[in-house]
């Protein structure tokens, strides 16, 4: 898509840090890190968000999470733990109409469901 900014990034019309490109995904460092280590996986094809996921992109979204894991492993966050995380939507406060997972680390992370959040 013409004026989505991560599918310039993934065909590398629009700079970002880029960490890893291959045919199905791509890899960069998010603009405005909320942690240590904070990068973005995003597929090359244009998918507005987990809404829009159809069998088709079943590839694209395992190689998706098999290289957030290789990256965290890369750089060193393993051990101390990270997140994966796929905002979705207005209510999950989603701002970018392309499908991408986050990968948060290098600090703890406060929010956990058992505290206090209510779930219904
Ligand atoms: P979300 O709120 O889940 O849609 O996340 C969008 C993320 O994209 C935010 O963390 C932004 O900091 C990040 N972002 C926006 N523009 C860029 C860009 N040009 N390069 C890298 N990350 C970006």
């Amino acid at each position: 898509m013409e004026d989505c900014i991560f599918c310039q990034i993934a065909t590398g019309e629009r700079q970002a840090v880029v960490l890893y490109r291959d045919e199905l995904v791509t890899a960069f460092e998010d603009l405005h890190p909320i942690a240590p280590v904070h990068f973005l996986v995003v597929p090359n094809r244009h998918i507005r968000s987990v809404n829009e996921v159809t069998g088709a992109d079943e590839d694209a979204l395992g190689r998706l999470v098999s290289v957030a894991r290789r990256l965290a492993h890369e750089k060193g966050v393993q051990a101390s733990g990270y997140r994966l995380v796929i905002n979705t939507g207005p209510d999950a406060g989603q701002s970018v109409f392309h499908l991408h997972v986050h990968v948060i680390g290098g600090r703890k992370m406060p929010f956990r469901f058992e505290d206090g959040a209510q779930m219904r």
